[in-house]
């Protein structure tokens, strides 16, 4: 696909969490692309187009008319694109691209692993999934440090009840022993990890996320739980 950069206007700057902003992109008239969910865009700003950074998409492909992306305040730009972009600003944007693809096949199962921001591009896969009325499984495992750093969570409860073939699992690392959270706690391990397992060779995992992260859930996958390195897809952000 030629490169068809554009400039998109903020159509919405929405809150997740008092670190985390989801901005709506809106497609400027007569941009018409074809690309796949999973996949990341590339945005920078008009006044310092050389410094370019890349977001997965947490919109799916069925989205149309606008991209979703959800930044954490981190880093130049990821400060800059949470705590001074609003509505009515622009952006420039090139096209997605990628190869974290959700393989939505009706036996497959996709095991999403992701802690923190790591969880984006999995809005996009349960939302086309369940769209689309798809048998294919998905579970969420999500690692935060308490309930209030999860992200989506009204959106991922939703699909869960909208989706029959959804599940999202929650667990926390911090919490304070008093708290009334009834869901587990702790890391995500290889038991944890293990126990959503019903058809291994069915099965593909899927990491995303700031390099370490994903390399710790490589890890656990492919050495703890020896699955076969053509199971797994990751999306490491460096
Ligand atoms: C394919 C892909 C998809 C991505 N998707 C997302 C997404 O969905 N959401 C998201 O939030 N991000 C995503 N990212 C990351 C994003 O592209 C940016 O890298 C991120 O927002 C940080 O901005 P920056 O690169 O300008 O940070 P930089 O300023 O270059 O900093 C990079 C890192 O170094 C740290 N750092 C900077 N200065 C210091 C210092 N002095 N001391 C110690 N640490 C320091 C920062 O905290 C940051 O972690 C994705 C990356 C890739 C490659």
């Amino acid at each position: 696909m030629p490169k068809h950069i554009a400039e998109m206007l903020v159509e919405t700057a929405t809150m997740e969490l008092p670190d985390t902003k989801t901005l709506r992109l809106q497609w400027p008239e007569g941009y018409d692309i074809e690309f796949k969910t999973g996949q990341f865009i590339t945005v920078y700003f008009p006044d310092a187009p050389e410094y370019k950074r890349a977001y997965s998409l947490s919109s799916s492909a069925l989205d149309r008319g606008c991209f979703e992306i959800t930044i954490k305040r981190d880093g130049k730009m990821g400060t800059r694109l949470v705590d001074w972009v609003k509505a009515g600003q622009k952006l420039w944007v090139i096209p997605p691209t990628g190869r974290f693809l959700p393989v939505l096949e009706p036996n497959k199962h996709l095991i999403c692993i992701a802690g923190g921001s790591g969880v984006t591009p999995f809005r996009g896969f349960v939302r086309e999934a369940t769209r689309r009325k798809l048998e294919t499984k998905i579970s969420v495992l999500y690692s935060v440090r308490t309930t209030t750093d999860i992200i989506f969570n009204d959106e991922f409860r939703k699909l869960e009840q909208d989706n029959p073939n959804f599940k999202f699992h929650v667990t926390c690392t911090r919490l304070d022993a008093t708290h009334p959270w009834d869901g587990r706690r702790g890391r995500i391990d290889a038991d944890w990890v293990r126990s959503h397992i019903t058809d291994l060779p069915n099965t593909v995992f899927y990491a995303c996320g700031p390099n370490a992260l994903v390399e710790a859930t490589e890890n656990l996958v492919l050495k703890e739980l020896k699955v076969p390195k053509e199971q797994m897809k990751t999306e490491k952000w460096g």
